[in-house]
């Protein structure tokens, strides 16, 4: 299983900070097409510990997740597919949207 990030992330970061395999990289920002936060499911060990911190709780377990944001799992597993993936991202810099 994995956690999965939803459209209710606004980039706070805390997750990245958690996270205990490193499995959580941003879009990089400006990118219209991955606003979020992702969570690659491959390597996700479904700790909860990103959930536990996230301020504008947008992180769910897999079996969790609202309906709303069903789509959104297989958005989480295509940044990492097809997306940006592990770029070498700079936290401080990515974590807030815009700046
Ligand atoms: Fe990382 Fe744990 Fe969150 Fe999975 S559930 S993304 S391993 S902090």
């Amino acid at each position: 299983m994995t956690y999965v990030i939803t459209r209710l992330c606004t980039r706070v970061g805390d997750c990245v900070e958690v996270c205990p395999v490193n499995c959580i990289v941003p879009g990089p920002t400006g990118d219209a097409d991955w606003p979020y936060f992702y969570i690659d499911p491959d390597t996700c060990i479904d700790c909860g510990a990103c959930a536990a911190v996230c301020p504008p709780v947008a992180i769910f377990p897999e079996d969790e997740l609202p309906a709303e944001y069903a789509a959104e799992m297989e958005t989480n597993a295509r940044f990492f597919s097809e997306g940006p993936g592990y770029w070498d991202f700079n936290l401080e810099r990515e974590r807030v949207r815009g700046t």
